[in-house]
């Protein structure tokens, strides 16, 4: 998965493009990296003049050179700071420009696609490439460091290439010959090849244990929201599940703790073995200049100026390498996200509009639809053949697991037949511009969820919303006189995890859910399990008043209140995946033998418990 040079080369500047949106990151990162380069350089250079001058006597000159270089510094590292704050604030910005474009592409995703092992492992990738190994913030500074180290390594080499014309046309000795000019460019070739060779090796073995590492990171992660989440804080007090969970917490640390020791010995092994070696080097470079000086080649001065160079050229060479190795790395995980980005969702494909029917004219059916779960051999509907007649009230019943549910998340798109098709009005659903078609329907399911923000925008999913129409729904619900009471009316939060709100019970927050339901005034009404968590007068309550609401629309109940049928035109009966019968109640109860024993086990119960 090691990325190649020119790779790097392209995400770095697609990084640079994307970041670029909206500010003038290049031309910062540019101008702190060459300021932040230069100022070594600078200082070296006006060393080398103000000995020079001393020790040739110009003191006033020695003080003008001084005074220059004071104030250069200053100049140089006042632009580089500046720079610095303005780019930390401008890598956060960033990060959260490509966080919000992975969030926005992942809601034009397929829901069929969040099923999959493979998006989900995709995501979490993706989650650690923005905030976590690959953290876009850390990577732009990384980048603007490289540029850094470039330049200085540039500087350096300006530098130094005046040193290695300091020769003799008839040299006396070694270090008055081209000999030596030549032995130190070989001696500096081997020390670049060996210290980028010592560079690959610990940073590969790194990236490999980080690689490691992210399961186990994202799985205490995990753990961590179980301990701040407060749907899931009363069970785990109740039910004692602290010493589980510290237990997997404890688990996950004791295999993160020796990983993060061999790291460091890896990294100590790698990095001594290199320091050994650029000391060697700086050692011999010292004789090297300090003999040209003896033999009269250059001045004291240089001296200083040419061994601080060749130390800078050493040290940034090796800090150019290993951030290289650590901006690939994070390309790997950062090229996901913009593959990610590329992806074209199966939805899009879907183009036909459509047609607006003030009389509600959606009639749906289902063609030998068959259906299995993405990654499972296992068949959960099998050619189901059905129609759904416009305007009448439907019911799914079944057992547990019967594949009621499923067959709603096809209709609604969610997930797509293994084979089969369902129409609309005689078309293949997923001719239809997706963003159109799930306009068609009103739904809740049994697993509804409601988000902490306040309760109209909750009901009607937007932040601009119609209260008079809120407050008439809630009422037909029967919840209006409870949100009355509210602090804010229907303006209060639900829940404490986001805002001050209010925590209400299961089956007022089900009758909420309705609402959003019967706000959105869609032709086509589902209704999978939503009335779980009410008493039996609100159940009794929210099916009257459905009866009266649904009028005129096409809509579906999937309820185990087999009492809510009787109000339906037509039963659905599936068994194990498969559509077994249908009908009407009466009909049913005579033809049906899974109808009716499921009608008469519950109907028995309500005549026991009388
Ligand atoms: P019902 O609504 O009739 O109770 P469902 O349609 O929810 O049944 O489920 C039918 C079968 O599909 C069950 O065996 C269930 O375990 C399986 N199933 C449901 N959701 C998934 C899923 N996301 N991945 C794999 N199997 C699933």
């Amino acid at each position: 998965m090691k990325m190649k040079f020119k790779q790097v080369c392209t995400e770095i500047l697609n990084l640079l493009h994307i970041s670029t949106k909206n500010n003038n990151l290049v031309i910062l990162i540019c101008i702190n990296s060459i300021t932040t380069a230069l100022i070594p350089f600078v200082n070296l250079y006006f060393a080398m003049l103000i000995l020079d001058s001393v020790f040739a006597k110009y003191f006033r000159q020695s003080l003008v050179y001084a005074f220059v270089m004071i104030l250069l510094v200053f100049i140089l590292n006042c632009m580089s700071k500046y720079t610095d704050q303005c780019l930390a604030a401008k890598y956060r910005f960033c990060t959260n420009l490509v966080e919000y474009e992975t969030v926005h592409k992942s809601f034009t995703l397929e829901y069929e696609e969040f099923d999959k092992t493979d998006t989900i492992e995709k995501l979490h990738y993706l989650d650690d490439g923005i905030n976590g190994a690959g953290d876009i913030g850390i990577q732009l500074k990384d980048i603007t460091h490289l540029l850094q180290y470039c330049f200085s390594s540039l500087f350096s080499l300006i530098f130094i290439i005046f040193l290695f014309f300091q020769v003799e046309s008839n040299p006396s000795n070694f270090f008055t010959s081209q000999i030596s000019t030549l032995f130190m460019i070989l001696l500096f070739i081997c020390l670049i090849v060996f210290i980028f060779k010592m560079q690959n090796i610990s940073s590969s073995k790194t990236n490999q244990m980080h690689r490691e590492n992210i399961s186990v990171n994202s799985k205490s992660s995990y753990i961590f929201m179980l301990l701040l989440d407060l749907k899931h804080s009363m069970d785990i007090r109740l039910s004692k599940l602290s010493n589980l969970i510290f237990n997997y917490y404890d688990g996950y640390k004791d295999k993160s703790l020796p990983m993060y020791t061999q790291w460091g010995t890896i990294l100590g092994k790698y990095n001594s073995y290199s320091t050994l070696l650029i000391e060697m080097y700086a050692g011999i470079s010292y004789i090297f200049v300090g003999a040209k000086a003896f033999y009269g080649l250059i001045s004291i001065g240089s001296v200083l100026m040419y061994t601080g160079a060749i130390n800078q050229l050493i040290t940034t060479f090796q800090q150019t390498v290993s951030t290289y190795s650590k901006i690939s790395y994070r390309f790997e995980y950062l090229k996901l996200h913009s593959d990610f980005i590329k992806t074209t969702p199966k939805h899009d494909l879907g183009i036909l509009p459509i047609e607006k029917s003030d009389d509600f004219h959606y009639e749906f059916e289902c063609k030998n639809v068959s259906f299995k779960y993405p990654g499972s051999s296992d068949y959960v509907l099998e050619n189901v053949t059905l129609k759904f007649d416009i305007g009448k009230r439907h019911a799914i019943v079944g057992k547990n697991g019967a594949g009621k549910t499923t067959l709603i998340k096809l209709l609604c798109r969610l997930y797509e037949p293994t084979s089969g098709q369902i129409l609309l009005n005689g078309v293949d659903i997923r001719n239809y511009d997706f963003n159109q078609y799930v306009r068609i329907f009103s739904i809740v399911f049994q697993d509804y969820q409601l988000f902490s923000f306040p309760i109209d925008e909750n009901i009607a999913a937007h932040e601009n919303t119609d209260a008079i129409t809120i407050r008439k729904i809630l009422n037909d619900v029967h919840i209006l006189d409870r949100i009355n009471e509210l602090p804010k009316g229907i303006y209060t939060s639900l829940n404490k995890d986001n805002t001050d709100g209010v925590i209400l019970s299961g089956g007022q927050l089900q009758k909420i859910s309705i609402a959003r339901a019967l706000y959105k005034n869609a032709p086509f009404i589902i209704l999978d399990e939503p009335t779980a968590a009410l008493d039996p007068v609100s159940e009794s309550e929210v099916y009257t008043e459905f009866n009266g609401l649904v009028e005129g629309k096409t809509s579906i109940f999937i309820s185990h209140r087999m009492s809510s049928c009787i109000f339906c035109d037509k039963i659905f009966v599936f068994d194990h995946g498969k559509l077994i019968d249908e009908g009407n109640h009466t009909e049913l109860l005579k033809s049906s033998s899974i109808y009716s024993s499921l009608w008469h086990a519950q109907s028995q119960h309500y005549a026991k418990t009388n």
